[in-house]
């Protein structure tokens, strides 16, 4: 069966995410980490996602490598592709989300992308452009605090407009809600209109399906992981996917458990707190690692107590305390400082024996993962929504892991992770 979606995510675990919902949908799924190799060997998958970090990259670095990963995923014959970010619409003035956007669609010839980063069920809605989470605007939430990418405004067709020179439009709520026809109508009418954008409100699942079915013919799709639960459908009315069974089927992998978080989202803060009563857990101190103090410490105490269950290991902080190490380290050092002490300790860990990991933080398990050299991931169930179990492919030992974006998951997600993970 040939290469049916090929997808490009502008961060690890939003990759993960993404393939989860493929999968949930009917659709074998496997994740690479950046841009694989020409002639690497894949089993039948029916949509590869490529894992970039470009979501905080130079505009410049995150264009020229998604474009690499469109070639590859042409090369493979990628019937359609879609562009994945994350559903708070995680970036900066200068981009990610408009420039990498702009290069695909100039280089598919698509004349207007849909954007449209809605996940109903984690709680995030478009309503006339504007990004809800929960019952709050996107910049009345934790997102306006991020480490990285603080998300101040929550009017998205602002919000993409100052990341693209191209026009940007808005198929509204009741519009989307008379189903796919009216989209289309609505998605020709921008075209004509000058819109290389178009910001697409969304609501309920429904609407996610509607909208998927609209752009069926759209040789470039963009948005969270929500939008992409349409697309599946698509290709089964044309009779290019079969009805799996066994989608989501994984090998088991036993052994010791490790805890990795690096992101300081309210989510995680909150699983650490769950895990810590229950279990061993271990904080970083940024301003320690960047003296280069701490670390082997760390890592010797976590060896000593895997053996006899799960440990946490974990940077997270709330956002004063992250404020106050970034004003004394910057934002940047601040970030890399923590992602690559987790790196090393995952290296080690894995190297005494760890088999079974979860990893708190888009970020961080970027740098876990290339820290660990994993080539690729098969995706299984879901742990939670957005949270698949996976199982490494490639080089290296097999390893069980969930990979969350911060913000996701259930306060007991850590110790039930490992327990549901194959
Ligand atoms: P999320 O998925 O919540 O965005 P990420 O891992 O992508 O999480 O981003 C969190 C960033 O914050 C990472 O770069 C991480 O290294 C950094 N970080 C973690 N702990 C601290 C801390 N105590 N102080 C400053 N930065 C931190």
């Amino acid at each position: 069966m040939a290469l049916l979606l090929g997808a490009i995510a502008d961060d690890f675990t939003g990759a993960t995410d993404l393939c989860g919902m493929l999968v949930r949908n009917g659709m074998r799924s496997v994740q690479l980490i950046g841009v694989p190799r020409p002639d690497l060997e894949l089993d039948e998958a029916d949509a590869v996602t490529i894992a970039l970090k470009s979501r905080t990259a130079p505009p410049k670095e995150a264009v020229a490598d998604s474009l690499l990963a469109l070639d590859w995923l042409r090369s493979r014959g990628a019937i359609q592709i879609f562009f994945k970010y994350c559903s708070t619409f995680d970036s900066t003035p200068q981009g990610n989300i408009g420039p990498v956007g702009d290069a695909l669609a100039d280089r598919l010839g698509a004349e207007i992308v849909v954007a449209c980063p809605a996940f109903p069920e984690n709680g995030r809605t478009v309503y006339m452009g504007h990004l809800f989470v929960g019952d709050r605007l996107l910049s009345e939430t934790h997102m306006a605090h991020h480490p990285l990418t603080p998300m101040t405004d929550p009017d998205l067709v602002r919000v993409l407009g100052r990341q693209t020179t191209r026009k940007v439009g808005l198929v509204a709520y009741p519009t989307v809600r008379r189903g796919p026809a009216f989209i289309r109508d609505r998605l020709t009418e921008l075209r004509h209109e000058g819109c290389r954008w178009a910001i697409v409100d969304c609501l309920e699942d429904e609407d996610l399906r509607a909208i998927g079915e609209a752009v069926a013919d759209h040789p470039l799709v963009s948005g969270g992981s929500g939008v992409a639960m349409g697309l599946p459908a698509n290709f089964r009315r044309k009779g290019l996917l079969p009805r799996r069974a066994d989608a989501a089927a994984l090998p088991s992998v036993p052994g010791p458990g490790v805890v990795l978080a690096g992101s300081c989202s309210a989510a995680t803060l909150a699983q650490i707190e769950a895990f810590r009563t229950e279990r061993p857990a271990r904080k970083l101190d940024p301003r320690a690692l960047a003296r280069g103090e701490e670390l082997h410490e760390v890592i010797a105490w976590a060896r000593e107590h895997m053996a006899s269950g799960p440990v946490l290991v974990y940077a997270s902080a709330p956002p004063e305390e992250v404020r106050a190490v970034q004003r004394e380290l910057g934002r940047e050092r601040a970030g890399a400082v923590v992602e690559e002490a987790m790196a090393v300790i995952a290296r080690e860990l894995v190297a005494a024996g760890a088999r079974r990991l979860v990893v708190a933080g888009g970020e961080t398990s970027g740098a876990v993962v290339k820290a660990l050299g994993i080539e690729g991931l098969a995706i299984g169930r879901e742990i939670d929504p957005g949270v698949p179990a996976t199982v490494s492919i490639g080089k290296g030992p097999r390893l069980a892991l969930a990979l969350k974006s911060g913000n996701f998951g259930k306060r007991d997600f850590f110790l039930r992770a490992l327990e549901v993970m194959p």
